[in-house]
């Protein structure tokens, strides 16, 4: 089982998606349909024993944690402490990179997989999350690499209205500062008010669509010359794809990725603070085999591609943020996507059945922090 543990809901930057603080302001649920009960105080940091902590992962036969925050370099402490005394567990660091010298060299090579939060070149990223930054975290995730780190890096975009979605995806995986060998983004689809949705429908309909449609055409320029990209909304969807399989929400949450809050709670997905109706468990009481699941419901589970989407995101299914009218913009961009695959799937096939690549190139760690569908 994946777990996303939330060492603190502190942050060091403040980037301008950012949903704040909602440990200490949750967003407030019932202005929705759903009319939820929420109790959104927690502990800013984790504040459980953490031979509980371990005393539940020994249940599990291969847990894997995510340190997650707020940013979780800020207890750097105590992602040195789990990672040397949680025994049988697999880590991985979901982290904004600007405090990535901080952790011990040791420590580093036991992360698996180092999701770092970049947007795209300087001035993009820089725009979003704060002058400097996109220095800083590529200058880390140099220094870590020289340094012997050898998981796998992946570059973990917001993409919003600012975004040139080609330009953004092709320059983070190949550039002079540091090139990813894995890409992964995802939309800031909260269009915020009326005014704001206008200009996300616009961009979608303008830029961001025909821009994955771009990127396909890039994607596939290199499988046929036998390189099969880890862009994961490519890479996962593309694997179901060949393989004839369905999936169900792709993020893992609610089924096969949980949250561990602060206070040892356990909530499908970590951005579902406070939703109690919804909590699966907590560490001190439950098995990790035995937590709730919650499915995706409503008008998801008739649209024509669940199987492949699979509901996108169980925080939006349940809270419903948007418009109907808003909500088919943000699954517009998801057929979009559907489509685009769909259209190259038989030259993919061709290019398997002539072992130009092979199956395992489509191969990664499911439910390693990337959300799949943007
Ligand atoms: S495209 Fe939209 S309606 Fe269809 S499964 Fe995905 S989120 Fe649900
Ligand atoms: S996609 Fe939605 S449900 Fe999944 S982790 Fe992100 S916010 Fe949670």
């Amino acid at each position: 089982m994946h777990f996303h543990l939330i060492l603190t809901d502190n942050c060091n930057l403040s980037c301008s998606y950012c949903r704040g603080r909602v440990f200490e302001n949750p967003v407030n649920e019932s202005s929705g349909s759903n009319n939820l009960q929420v109790d959104g105080r927690l502990p800013v940091d984790l504040n459980f024993d953490l031979d509980d902590l371990f005393t539940f992962l020994k249940k599990d036969p291969d847990p894997v944690l995510t340190f997650y925050g707020g940013e979780p370099l800020l207890r750097s402490d105590l992602i040195a402490q789990i990672v040397r005394e949680a025994a049988g567990a697999r880590f991985i660091l979901q982290t904004n990179g600007m405090l990535l010298h901080l952790l011990p060299s040791e420590i580093a090579r036991r992360l698996s997989t180092l999701l770092v939060s970049i947007d795209g070149p300087q001035e993009l990223t820089d725009g979003y999350r704060g002058t400097g930054v996109y220095h800083r975290v590529m200058a880390n995730v140099r220094a870590l690499v020289e340094d012997g780190y050898s998981g796998e890096v992946i570059a973990r975009m917001t993409v919003g209205e600012r975004t040139d979605i080609q330009n953004a995806v092709t320059y983070l995986a190949a550039n002079d500062d540091y090139s990813f060998s894995s890409v992964h983004w995802q939309l800031d689809a909260d269009f915020g008010g009326v005014e704001r949705g206008r200009t996300f429908a616009a961009w979608a309909d303008r830029w961001y669509n025909p821009g994955i449609r771009a990127l396909v055409a890039c994607w596939m320029d290199r499988m046929r010359n036998g390189a099969v990209l880890r862009w994961y909304p490519f890479l996962d969807t593309m694997q179901d794809l060949i393989n004839g399989n369905q999936s169900k929400l792709r993020c893992g949450s609610g089924h096969a990725n949980y949250a561990i809050m602060t206070d040892g709670s356990i909530a499908p997905c970590p951005v579902m603070v406070g939703m109690k109706h919804y909590y699966c468990g907590h560490i001190t009481t439950s098995t990790p085999t035995g937590l709730k699941t919650v499915p995706i419901t409503g008008p998801c589970t008739n649209c024509a591609i669940f199987d492949f989407c699979g509901g996108r995101c169980l925080y939006a299914n349940i809270l419903h943020p948007w418009s109907e009218e808003q909500r088919k913009i943000v699954c517009g961009t998801v057929e979009n996507l559907h489509n685009s695959l769909q259209e190259v799937l038989p030259e993919v096939q061709d290019l398997l059945r002539s072992g130009v690549i092979l199956p395992v190139d489509f191969n990664h760690e499911k439910f390693n922090g990337c959300e799949i569908i943007p």
